[in-house]
C-alpha cells in the first residue's frame, strides 16, 4: 500500500494481530476502520465513530480508494487526523498515533499499547539510522 502523504510503499507492523501500515519515510501510520478501537481497547470501533467534528476536505487520498480524505478531529480529541469519507480508515502523521493513545492514557490496556508503540517506532527509527550510516 502507498503512503498517502509521500507515496512510498508502506511497511506492515503487526501488533496483537492488528496490521499497522507504517511509512518509514515520513513516519505516518494508516489504520483500517476498526483498528484504532482494537488497538486501544481491544474492540473495533463502529464506522460511525470515524466521524470527525468540523471536518474539511484535505489533499491526501485514501490508500484504499481514490477519494480525498477529510481533515478534522474526533470529538474530545485535540489531534487532527485524516479520515476517508467512505470510512476505510484513518491516517495519522508521525507522532499522532501516540498522541491519540496518550489522550486515553490511564487505562492499563492503553498504557501497555503506548509503551509498545513507543518501542515499535523508536526501533524503526534506529533501524533507519543504521541503514543510513
Ligand atoms: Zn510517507
Ligand atoms: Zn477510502
Amino acid at each position: 500500500m502507498q503512503c498517502p502523504a509521500c507515496n512510498q510503499a508502506m511497511l506492515i507492523l503487526e501488533y496483537k494481530g492488528i496490521e499497522l501500515d507504517h511509512c518509514m519515510d515520513c513516519g505516518g501510520v494508516w489504520l483500517d476502520a476498526g483498528e484504532l478501537g482494537l488497538l486501544l481497547h481491544g474492540v473495533p470501533e463502529p464506522p460511525e465513530e470515524l466521524a470527525l467534528a468540523g471536518a474539511r476536505s484535505g489533499a491526501r487520498r485514501c490508500p484504499r480508494c481514490p477519494r480525498k480524505m477529510d481533515l478534522g478531529r474526533f470529538p474530545h480529541s485535540a489531534v487532527e487526523v485524516d479520515v476517508c469519507p467512505a470510512r476505510h480508515g484513518l491516517w495519522l502523521d508521525r507522532g499522532e498515533l501516540l498522541a491519540l493513545a496518550g489522550e486515553q492514557a490511564g487505562r492499563p490496556e492503553t498504557d501497555a499499547v503506548i509503551r509498545h508503540l513507543r518501542e515499535l517506532f523508536s526501533d524503526e527509527q534506529n533501524r533507519m539510522k543504521e541503514k543510513k550510516t
